[in-house]
């Protein structure tokens, strides 16, 4: 077991860091994934708020899908877990990381591998022609394909997650710097992170508003309305 110290030191390290984890696994993105994620990297599309919807829906289905095992298994949500149903948001000024975070199902490395990267959905090509014929990304949630709108901001990613099914404490993460490929790693924290998912957006420069309480809250306001979870949101200081 490592020490609190440890852990923490870790978390540190992992956080600040700007280049994938050495030890990781590669992976490509299947073909129009990879696309996709181009077009949404090169776009001027103005309104990039559309990532803390796409976010927020998803911390939100990942705790309806464990609430709901939990109605028919007493094990899941047991009086061992103390983990709240809950979505917590922070923003790093000095990392300039703006992370979100649910205590939801989790993801195993099969999920990350499949759900973030070489699995296509059928929408993924249908909204690859709708953006090229000159199509409205708002829309990009409907197609199933939500999540890559988080490099509308963000030009590295982290998503840091633990399956609750995975009694073995280890974490998986995911990162990827939307340039074809994507790396898969082990981490072993029992802590901080538990049951769930935290995605890290490691913002780029022209998207420092995203750290702003204000502007947060807003958004936060505006996209929560059929949330049924508690949002919290903090940020460390400059
Ligand atoms: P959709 O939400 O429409 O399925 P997304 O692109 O938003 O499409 O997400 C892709 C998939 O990634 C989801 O279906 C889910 O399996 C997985 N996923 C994304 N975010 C999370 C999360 N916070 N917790 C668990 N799984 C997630
Ligand atoms: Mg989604």
């Amino acid at each position: 077991l490592s020490t609190d110290s440890e852990v923490a030191q870790r978390e540190a390290e992992s956080i600040s860091r700007k280049t994938l984890r050495s030890s990781a696994e590669k992976f490509e993105f299947q073909t129009e994934v990879s696309r996709l994620m181009d077009i949404i990297i090169n776009s001027l599309y103005s309104n990039k708020d559309i990532l803390l919807r796409e976010l927020i829906s998803n911390a939100s289905d990942a705790l309806d899908k464990i609430r709901f095992l939990s109605l028919t298994d007493k094990e899941v949500l047991g009086e061992g877990d103390t983990a709240k149903l809950e979505i917590q948001i922070k923003l790093d000024k000095e990392k300039k990381i703006l992370s979100i975070r649910d205590r939801g199902i989790g993801m195993i490395k099969e999920d990350l591998i499949k759900n973030l990267g070489t699995i296509a959905k059928s929408g993924t090509s249908a909204f690859v022609e709708k953006m090229q014929s000159g199509g409205d990304l708002n829309l990009i949630g409907q197609f199933g394909v939500g999540f890559y709108s988080v490099y509308l901001v963000a030009d590295y990613v982290e998503v840091v997650s633990k399956h609750n099914d995975d009694k073995q404490y280890v974490v998986y993460v995911w990162e990827s710097k939307a340039d074809g490929s994507f790396a898969i790693s082990e981490d072993t924290w029992n802590e901080p992170l538990g049951r769930g998912t935290e995605i890290r957006l490691h913002l780029r420069d022209e998207a420092k508003e995203y750290l702003e309480e204000d502007k947060l809250k807003d958004l936060v306001k505006k996209y929560s309305e059929f949330i049924n979870f508690p949002i919290y949101l903090w940020s460390t200081k400059e």
